[in-house]
């Protein structure tokens, strides 16, 4: 039996349509991305790890999970300031345990949003988020940007699932009633897949966004724009005529 509307752990699309059927050793996953796929398919392989293993004497060893448990409450029991890491692909409830043991325990939690997307929560709490529901962008979107991302690799199903492929009500032909925009120094898939590639140097999207703010008031950039851009002025234009009449 398949179990269905499943929430894909990977990537930050979190796809909650995916449908899992365990038969015997084999696992058969329904609508997720590769990467998605690859993921649930670690459930049956056979690499996967399923029983705790213990270091002695510089070597692991199988243990039971009492030994694993009353071994790894010793060692945190027994710890200063114990720094508990958390996986960014754990559930929000194991999440929750974990910050509640870091705080009985006096000792930092972190995740990798240190490394990751903590900048964008700290670019939210600073300067505000205008934002939509993926379902906005399947209904109402007729002009997507990606601006320094890759999804076609990096989130693989935002294309053809939420912003691109889809019919939507007030876009139902698709593909065909949205215009893509990729702005990245790198002519990546995704920029082959757009109708418009703006290949800016890497490292001037301030100056870029800069120059597209002085087009929108009307008046036109420094030549040095362009200089450090890489982008000319009449592809800038064409940018924002393009968002200006989506
Ligand atoms: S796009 Fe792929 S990896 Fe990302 S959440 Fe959806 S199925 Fe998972």
């Amino acid at each position: 039996m398949a179990t269905k509307n499943i929430v894909c752990p990977v990537c930050g699309a979190s796809c909650d349509d995916i449908q899992v059927e365990l038969e015997g050793q084999g696992l058969t996953v329904r609508n997720a991305c590769k990467m998605g796929n690859a993921k649930f398919q670690e459930v049956v392989s056979p690499h996967r790890i399923r029983e705790p293993l213990v270091r002695a004497d510089g070597d692991l060893r199988r243990a039971s999970w009492d030994e694993a448990i009353e071994m790894t409450a010793r060692i945190l029991a027994n710890s200063e300031r114990p720094l508990l890491f958390m996986g960014s692909e754990t559930s929000t409830e194991a999440m929750e345990v974990g910050i509640h043991m870091a705080e009985f325990l006096g000792g930092i939690a972190d995740s990798n949003s240190t490394v990751c997307h903590g900048p964008t929560t700290m670019g939210i709490q600073e300067a505000g988020r205008v934002g939509a529901t993926a379902g906005q962008s399947k209904s109402r979107a007729d002009l997507t940007v990606y601006w320094g991302s890759n999804p076609l690799e990096s989130m693989p199903r935002h294309m053809s699932r939420y912003a691109v492929y889809p019919r939507g009500y007030w876009t139902q032909r698709g593909r065909f009633d949205r215009t893509v925009i990729c702005v990245d120094p790198r002519r990546s898939i995704t920029a082959e897949n757009a109708d418009l590639h703006i290949q800016l140097n890497p490292n001037t999207d301030y100056e870029l966004l800069s120059a597209l703010l002085t087009l929108l008031h009307g008046k036109r950039p420094h030549q040095t724009a362009e200089d450090v851009t890489g982008v000319s002025i009449s592809e800038m234009e064409k940018m924002l005529d393009m968002m200006k009449s989506c």
